[in-house]
C-alpha cells in the first residue's frame, strides 16, 4: 500500500510546553511541530516565528499572554517557509523583520510554498481560510540588525549566519542569557526538511558558526530546548551529522551514476537507524534527497516546490 502522502495522516495534536530560558525569554516548543519563541523588552515583545495561520499564532499568543501583556513591538522571521510566517497577522506586531534574502524568496515563491506546505501538513493549517495573504516583511536586512531591550534587558542580535535550512536563514542571539534561536538551521530530535537547503554550505561553516555562539540555551526548529553547553553543541552536531549521512549516501550513487530512487533508498536506510523514528522523517526524506540530488547536478537556486511537484517526487519516491 503506498504511504500516505507527506504528513498529510498526522491528525494528533500535540502538546505545548511553555519554557523560560530567563528572566523574559520564552521558548514555546510542542513535541515535534515548529517552535516559536519571544523575548521581553523594557516595555515591548520581541516575537520569533508565527506560527502557520493567525488562529495557531493565537493560541501561542494566549500563552504569552500568561506571562506579559506588553504589545508586540517585533516579529521576526528566521526564513520564509509558510508555516512559519503565515500567522502573522494575528500578532499585531510594530514590524515584521526577515532577511533580505527570505524577502526575495517570498516574492519568487511564497505563493508556491503556501500550497506546498499546507497540502503536506494540513494539521497545522488551522482555519486556513484566515491566512489574509503573503507575509512581507517592514524590515529587512542582509547581514545583522540589533534591537535594544531597553532597561538592563541587553539586546538581541539577528544574524545571517550563511546559507543552510533555506538560503536567507536568521538566527537570533540574547546575549544576556546566551540564548539562540536558531529557526530550522538546528532540530532537536526531530528530521531535518533540506528541500530548499544547501547541504555543502549548511553541513560545514553555517553549523560552525551556529555553534561559535557556544550558547547556553539553544531552540531549534523543532524539538526540546537544549540547555548547557554540552546539550547545544550536541543538537548541533546531532544536525550535521544528519545532513553528512544524506551527503555520503547520495554523493556516492550520483557519482557512480545511480538512481535517484537508489540514492533514496540507501539514505533512508543508513539514516533510519539513527533518526528513522524521529517526526516528520518520512514526510521529509523525498524532497530532502531530491534537492541534495539537484545540488550534486549543479542546480544551485533551489527549485520551487508546488503541490503538484511534491506529489510527482512523492510518487516517484515513496511509493
Ligand atoms: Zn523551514
Amino acid at each position: 500500500m503506498a504511504k500516505p502522502f507527506a504528513s498529510a495522516a498526522d491528525t494528533d495534536v500535540k502538546t505545548d510546553t511553555l519554557e523560560t530560558l530567563g528572566e523574559g525569554i520564552y521558548a514555546l516548543t510542542a513535541e515535534g511541530d515548529p517552535n516559536v519563541g519571544a523575548v521581553e523588552g523594557e516595555d515591548f515583545v520581541v516575537a520569533i516565528e508565527s506560527r502557520a495561520t493567525p488562529a495557531a499564532s493565537r493560541e501561542w499568543l494566549k500563552i504569552l499572554r500568561g506571562q506579559t501583556d506588553k504589545p508586540v513591538r517585533y516579529l521576526v522571521l528566521t526564513h520564509y517557509h509558510a508555516v512559519r510566517v503565515l500567522g502573522a497577522s494575528a500578532f499585531d506586531a510594530g514590524d515584521i523583520l526577515m532577511s533580505a534574502a527570505s524577502r526575495d524568496l517570498v516574492a519568487e515563491r511564497g505563493e508556491q510554498d503556501w500550497k506546498s506546505e499546507f497540502g503536506r501538513m494540513p494539521r497545522l493549517a488551522k482555519n486556513a481560510e484566515e491566512v489574509p495573504g503573503l507575509t512581507w516583511p517592514t524590515i529587512t536586512f542582509k547581514d545583522r540588525y540589533d534591537i535594544e531591550l531597553g532597561g538592563d534587558r541587553g539586546r538581541l542580535e539577528l544574524r545571517f549566519v550563511g546559507r543552510g535550512h533555506t538560503g536567507g536563514d536568521v538566527a537570533v542571539w540574547h546575549d544576556r542569557t546566551r540564548t539562540l534561536f536558531a529557526g530550522d538551521l538546528v532540530e532537536s530530535k526531530a528530521a531535518l526538511y533540506t528541500g530548499d537547503a544547501y547541504h555543502f554550505d549548511w553541513a560545514g561553516r553555517t553549523l560552525d558558526n551556529v555553534k561559535a555562539y557556544r550558547a547556553d540555551n539553544l531552540v531549534g526548529g523543532r524539538g526540546a530546548v537544549s540547555r548547557g553547553l554540552a546539550e547545544t553543541d550536541a543538537a548541533v552536531e546531532q544536525t550535521r551529522k544528519f545532513l553528512n549521512g544524506m551527503i555520503e549516501n547520495v554523493g556516492r550513487f550520483h557519482k557512480a551514476g545511480g538512481t535517484l530512487r537508489e540514492a533514496f533508498e540507501a539514505t533512508r536506510d543508513a539514516l533510519a537507524p539513527a533518526f528513522g523514528a524521529w517526526p516528520i522523517f518520512e514526510h521529509c526524506l523525498p524532497f530532502d534527497v531530491q534537492r541534495l540530488w539537484d545540488e550534486y547536478d549543479g542546480i544551485e537556486h533551489p527549485r520551487i516546490w508546488t503541490a503538484e511537484r511534491d506529489r510527482e517526487v512523492w510518487a516517484k519516491l515513496q511509493d
